[in-house]
């Protein structure tokens, strides 16, 4: 259940808690903006509000949205608010503080300033479940974003220490080495940084498993 409106009358409010949130997450992320050469915005340039309600997109329930203020909008306000950022209330209440952080991360890397004029910048990919199961991760976002879930899903082993490590060129690389030592039969080993990885070909594998 969501916690009850606490601001009365009013449908809009300060969301004091979410520019705190925005705070820590700039703190955190200012560094590692997905190597992105982006001029950000800081908290102090963008305005946060509570809304009452739940609003959706396309039917869907969104948490929180971002939008870039005009030129004229700055100028009647004699304001340099260059963000507002809405946030529904009885959302943003039922998510935890780690959600939280990454509904913040998610709508700061929305916001741009090419040359001093805020803008949004969209998703990195738009796809469909469905597309991916039937045709892979077909363009080099698809691919981008692919490595970034990879440390995050069930099953990979040792694969969270490796998550700062992976980078596309290198993971087309083992891809290739993947289809060379399947087709060649062979194993390859690894050591970098004191670890080793083996890379056993199908054959290879075979073998280890006859003798
Ligand atoms: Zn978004």
């Amino acid at each position: 259940m969501a916690i009850e409106w606490p601001y009365g009358d009013a449908n809009i409010a300060e969301a004091d808690a979410v520019e705190a949130v925005m705070r820590d997450v700039m703190a955190k992320h200012a560094g590692t903006m997905m190597g992105k050469p982006i001029q950000r915005p800081g908290a102090n340039q963008i305005r946060f509000l509570f809304v009452k309600g739940v609003t959706r997109k396309a039917g869907v329930p969104v948490v929180a949205s971002v939008r870039a203020t005009t030129e004229l909008e700055r100028f009647v306000h004699d304001s340099n608010v260059e963000f507002v950022l809405k946030v529904s209330w009885p959302l943003w209440s039922e998510l935890t503080d780690e959600q939280r952080e990454s509904v913040m991360f998610h709508e700061w890397c929305h916001c741009e300033l090419l040359d001093d004029e805020p803008g949004t910048l969209p998703h990195d990919v738009h796809e469909f479940s469905a597309v991916i199961e039937a045709y892979g991760l077909w363009d080099r976002a698809q691919e981008e974003m692919g490595l970034a879930m990879q440390p995050h899903l069930p099953g990979i082993e040792g694969a969270e220490q490796d998550a700062d490590d992976v980078d596309p060129g290198l993971a087309a690389a083992i891809g290739d080495i993947k289809d060379l030592v399947d087709e060649e039969g062979i194993s390859v080993t690894f050591a970098r940084r004191g670890r080793e990885a083996t890379i056993k070909g199908a054959q290879a594998e075979e073998q280890a498993a006859g003798a």
